[in-house]
């Protein structure tokens, strides 16, 4: 057997201490980095052969786990590698790439979290979890010789005859004592999951001691039906996704097992949308709005970011709005550039692309989904009616788009959009409330005075404590189509719209009256003081309600809905009387009398 030794000329010595430090966190990417060069070799060798006209057989990669000898052995039917390119490529090319990551990890200092990660070290990444590497290949060009590359982690390397007679690669790595658990072939198979769940050529995981034992049963076994199966057949991925395939010839069946295999846990989805483009840039994906869970509230991301159905990363951040981020379902493309910043990624101009591509289709969904069928888009307002608030108050386009999409629930029930409460104000009140919408905030109880309101024909609308208050200022504060809208709490509609001129001399005494019993001596530096007001109203059918400031209201209703519950400030609150009302009057009769503080 001959052997030929030889250096990698690198200038940092400490580069394999620092490989094998390196990620700590996250050391299990070797498997997906050795995966998928076995899968690029098996296309590259597919890609040539289609050019040639030559039959293959199909691509494969098996990992194999050999806990007693400690190695796992990445074996691919790729295009293979003479002792030349393992040389080139495996040698010092691939070592130069390696040489600069530890540059920039030393350049960074004690901070290295934002390489981490995003620079794909590749082949070298096996030395994070082996003591050696063995590179056995045979290239798929004719009259190729086999040949095999050692490597004991340190800068010197040596190549030896090989009798390998099947085209393609074999990695093995002995396996070093502190990255024991992944002999373990349920970590692997974990990892395996994890990573190349969709990568395009089947991928077999074989515990060859399982094997081994199998096989020496079923040789003592003396009757046929006693032999157990060999397991050699566990494929770990699904080597078309969803996202790859024709939306056409898929069924609604097909897009919820998928999303059940992505998210086991959850409900079955609302509805989806079927991302696919190739130009400007590359990109197929498919987006689920999920059915919210309300015990447990979704703010980190959901969607899973592949580069040729290799996962990638949880975090697409800096890659779609924030808003979208309520989504879920996976994202496959080329143009992402992974190994570089955060910052760089944010002014990416692909990057910007692809968000505003995936807003537009996102909205553009919506709004089919708006138009064609009303009564399901009413259905599921309570799952997607945050996120699509959430989305107009963030993303210009998105508003542009989606405002008059969102959905209110009316006294009646219905649920409208903001033009259709404008179109739904009755004739007679077409001037004054002039783009003015009344709300009310869920759960607090002005029922009487939004039938009040009712009885003229105009409806209120129910807002909610959370999103509302911003929704409603963004809608104030970014007028579109030159409609200025003004949101108005319902106790000062009602005053506004349905005030009469009806004052008598009464009004003054009564006033005086609940202000003495009431109030008391009034203190013009307490401003959480009540007021009392008289007031006539048409339809009036309350005795008196309370009026609150509601600029006043807003701003606590701001700082509630940002989280800050506890900060609060005291709030003027007025009582407003309605003379006319019996309860009122009665009281005012009794003036004289000694119940009269019970009374009022
Ligand atoms: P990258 O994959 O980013 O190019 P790597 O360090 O992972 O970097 O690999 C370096 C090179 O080694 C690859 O570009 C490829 O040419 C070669 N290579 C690695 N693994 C294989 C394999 N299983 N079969 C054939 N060639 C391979």
């Amino acid at each position: 057997m001959s052997s030929r030794k030889g250096h990698i000329s690198v200038n940092t010595t400490d580069i394999f201490p620092i490989i094998k430090k390196w990620l700590y966190s996250e050391h299990d990417i070797f498997i997906r980095e050795l995966v998928s060069n076995a899968c690029d070799a098996i296309s590259k060798r597919a890609a040539v052969a289609r050019t040639s006209g030559d039959k293959i057989e199909e691509g494969e990669v098996q990992v194999l786990i050999d806990k007693e000898a400690k190695t796992i052995t990445f074996k691919d039917n790729g295009i293979g590698m003479s002792e030349e390119e393992v040389e080139k490529y495996i040698a010092q090319l691939a070592f130069s790439g390696a040489e600069e990551f530890v540059q920039k990890m030393k350049e960074s200092g004690e901070d290295n979290s934002e390489i981490i990660g995003k620079f794909g070290l590749g082949f070298y990444s096996a030395f994070m979890v082996a003591s050696k590497v063995e590179v056995e290949s045979l290239s798929m060009n004719e009259g190729a010789k086999p040949t095999k590359w050692i490597c004991e982690g340190n800068t010197d390397y040596e190549f030896t005859d090989s009798d390998k007679d099947s085209i393609g690669t074999e990695i093995t790595l002995y396996i070093n004592d502190e990255n024991t658990e992944f002999l373990d072939s349920w970590k692997s198979r974990e990892t395996l999951k994890n990573y190349c769940s969709f990568l395009p050529y089947p991928i077999k995981l074989i515990d060859l001691n399982e094997v081994a034992r199998i096989t020496a049963e079923n040789a003592k076994a003396e009757k046929e039906e006693d032999k157990k199966p060999v397991p050699n057949n566990d494929i770990i991925n699904d080597t078309k996704p969803l996202w790859k395939k024709d939306p056409s010839t898929l069924k609604d069946e097909d897009y919820i097992s998928f999303y059940k295999k992505l998210y086991p846990m959850d409900q079955e989805p609302l509805f989806w949308l079927h991302l696919n483009v190739d130009h400007p840039f590359t990109l197929q994906g498919v987006l689920f709005f999920p059915k919210l869970n309300p015990n447990k509230p979704t703010n980190e991301s959901n969607i899973k970011l592949f580069c040729r159905q290799v996962f990638v990363s949880d975090n697409v951040k800096n890659v779609i709005p924030e808003f979208l981020s309520l989504l879920k379902g996976a994202i496959d493309s080329t143009d992402i550039p992974l190994n570089v910043s955060r910052s760089a990624l944010q002014g990416d101009p692909n990057i910007k692309k692809i968000s505003n591509y995936i807003v537009k289709k996102v909205a553009e969904s919506l709004k089919k989904l708006y138009k064609n069928d009303r009564k399901r888009y009413e259905s599921v307002w309570e799952d997607i009616g945050l996120f699509v608030k959430y989305g107009v108050i963030s993303d210009p386009k998105f508003d542009d788009l989606m405002r008059n999409r969102v959905l209110f629930k009316n006294t009646d029930q219905n649920y409208v959009t903001l033009s259709e409460y404008a179109d739904s104000i009755p004739e007679n009140y077409k001037e004054k409330m002039k783009g003015k919408v009344v709300y009310f905030e869920e759960n607090s109880s002005d029922d009487a005075l939004r039938s009040q309101l009712k009885d003229e024909g105009i409806q209120v609308l129910t807002t909610d404590a959370y999103i509302d208050p911003h929704f409603t200022q963004h809608v104030e504060m970014n007028k579109k189509d030159d409609t200025e809208i003004k949101f108005q709490l319902v106790d000062n509609a009602v005053e506004d719209l349905l005030e009469v001129e009806n004052s008598s001399e009464d009004d003054m005494k009564i006033k005086d009256l609940f202000q003495e019993i009431l109030v008391g001596k009034k203190d013009e530096k307490d401003p959480a003081q009540m007021e009392i007001e008289v007031k006539n109203f048409k339809n009036a059918s309350t005795a008196a309600y309370f009026k609150v400031d509601e600029s006043m209201k807003r701003f606590q209703q701001m700082t509630k809905s940002m989280g800050q519950s506890n900060f609060s400030m005291p709030t003027k609150k007025t009582l407003v009387l309605n003379p006319s009302h019996a309860l009122v009057q009665n009281a005012f009769k009794l003036s004289g009398s000694k119940d009269k503080k019970d009374l009022a």
